[in-house]
């Protein structure tokens, strides 16, 4: 099989949000986003079978062109992190999905299955993206568990930590003993007028949600402090996640020798450097050292083929507990970051989501939203 085409499909029109989005952890001074717009490869064969993946900006398309996109393990190797950082910053996961789709629809199967399946389910969890007063919080996610996510994530960054951990007492009385309450701190990221938390406030504070019986703490501290994490991690129940910017699948070896984190949270697409192959990669990784994986899913545009690739994935792995799904109405729904899917994905009574049956990822776009920008041909 060969390529002999590529395009780079755009939203005509973009998508406009009900209200501006101030994602927590973007910093309190930065402009909110207030609109998004969809990009994807669409990657045609010379055997007539087309595939999909986001556009993660590789930079030699062209140069693709008679490549075989079963040589998936190839193309990682070279084109992506492989083993070697050096080699990261190439964007290649768009293609390596892709590559993905095109392997699973020549096959006649869904990707989880082409991999081997465990599952054909995924619990989920609503990932909520800003900061909220304690009760608008509380009945926030009383709305969200009404819709059947059976877990969510909170976001800690507030000037003044402890009025984070108020949020969280409110909406632990709020909902079941079992709804799963997992809480983001954000620590590796930057932004003007951000707050960061010391190694001593992050262990105060991590007690603190542990009392609260939180599910993990994401990034209590930047993932380059790997003693303090470690010590956080060795003092609480609550599981410690993290290195959703961890540049390839190897830099995370350290944490889990040095017991930084007890999940990893790689992603599909962010930072270009994982894909399919890198994220299932990082799973059997965690497992070797008997932990856990929760990846990391971009919102946004980035969310319909992220969250199709990850299902995949995370369906085929027996490490994953939940999975990450930008749900924060009435900014991130499935009317607006899934809005160039002809089927949604939507959570179900038992708060997971089904992982698509058609074949390779099993999702189909709507090419009517979409224009092709640019094109690559043999
Ligand atoms: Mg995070």
């Amino acid at each position: 099989m060969k390529i002999t085409r590529i395009e780079v499909l755009h939203s005509k029109e973009p998508t406009i949000l009900p209200i501006p989005w101030r994602a927590a952890w973007r910093g309190p001074k930065a402009t909110p986003i207030t609109s998004f717009e969809f990009s994807f490869y669409k990657v045609y064969t010379d055997e007539g079978l087309v595939g999909y993946g986001p556009n993660t900006g590789y930079a030699d398309l062209g140069g693709l062109i008679g490549a075989d996109p079963c040589y998936v393990e190839a193309f990682f190797d070279q084109h992506m992190s492989g083993r070697r950082s050096g080699n990261s910053g190439r964007g290649g996961a768009g293609i390596e999905i892709a590559m993905w789709d095109i392997l699973g629809k020549a096959a006649g199967l869904p990707i989880h299955k082409l991999l081997g399946a465990m599952t054909d389910r995924v619990l989920v969890y609503a990932a909520t993206s800003r900061l909220m007063e304690p009760e608008e919080t509380a009945e926030h996610i009383e709305h969200i568990a009404e819709l059947g996510f059976r877990a969510a994530k909170l976001r800690l960054h507030r000037p003044d930590p402890w009025d984070d951990v108020e949020v969280v007492e409110a909406v632990r009385d709020v909902v079941d003993d079992d709804f799963m309450i997992l809480v983001d701190a954000n620590q590796n990221n930057v932004g003007e007028g951000y707050t960061f938390w010391s190694r001593r406030t992050a262990q105060r504070i991590a007690q603190a949600l542990d009392d609260l019986d939180v599910y993990y703490l994401e990034e209590p501290l930047p993932r380059q402090d790997i003693e303090g994490l470690a010590d956080i991690a060795a003092s609480v129940d609550m599981f410690i996640a993290g290195g959703e910017h961890t540049p390839t699948v190897y830099d995370f070896c350290e944490h889990l020798q040095r017991g930084a984190y007890d999940i990893i949270q790689p992603d599909v697409i962010l930072g270009g450097n994982y894909g399919i192959t890198g994220v299932r990669r990082a799973a059997i990784l965690a497992d070797y050292y008997g932990r856990l994986i929760v990846p990391h899913v971009m919102s946004g545009a980035h969310f319909p083929l992220g969250i199709a690739a990850s299902l995949h994935v995370m369906a085929s792995v027996e490490n994953c507990p939940v999975l990450e799904f930008g749900f924060d109405p009435p900014i991130l729904t499935a009317e607006t970051t899934q809005k160039v899917l002809k089927t949604p994905f939507m959570v179900e009574e038992d708060g997971c989501v089904p992982v698509p049956q058609g074949a390779g990822l099993g999702v189909e776009l709507d090419e009517e939203q979409l224009e092709v920008v640019t094109s690559f041909e043999g």
